[in-house]
């Protein structure tokens, strides 16, 4: 249940906190926006998301200055066989299929680049770890009895 909000006051101490939350703050503009209609609506929500992005001290702090950003090489900590280090991402907010899966968790095998792409309807913790716990299952008897 979204509920509105009519208060300007209000409106903006609520994209505050969804915003700066401590644990996975200063997402970018959709980010933040989807997060918060889940919960609130108004009137050019979408706009006023938007308009406090561009403003926080944060996000442009630690936004690129520039289009050519040259980082300098760093030696690699490769692992020695598959499934030792596994990177997790989720790729989304997507357009929602028929099934209604509208994320895509994707698993790539550090060493072999091997990659695993799984549909989500969610980006929640619980959906990504029982997508994630049989994947774990796997690479243990991969690497294990294999
Ligand atoms: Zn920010």
């Amino acid at each position: 249940m979204t509920v509105m909000i009519i208060s300007k006051e209000k409106q903006r101490k609520v994209l505050k906190e969804m915003h700066k939350f401590p644990i996975g703050g200063h997402q970018v503009v959709q980010r933040t926006y989807d997060r918060l209609k889940l919960y609130v609506t108004w009137p050019g929500m979408f706009q006023d998301v938007e308009d406090y992005i561009r403003k926080c001290e944060v996000c442009q702090k630690n936004k690129l200055t520039g289009p050519y950003v040259k980082v300098s090489l760093q030696e690699t900590d490769t692992q020695y066989q598959p499934w030792d280090k596994l990177y997790l991402d989720i790729v989304g907010l997507l357009p929602m299929t028929e099934e209604g899966y509208k994320y895509i968790l994707t698993c790539q095998d550090n060493l072999s680049k091997y990659l695993l792409a799984k549909p989500m309807i969610t980006q929640t913790a619980d959906e990504v770890a029982l997508i994630f716990f049989p994947l774990c299952n796997f690479a243990l008897w991969h690497t294990k009895f294999k």
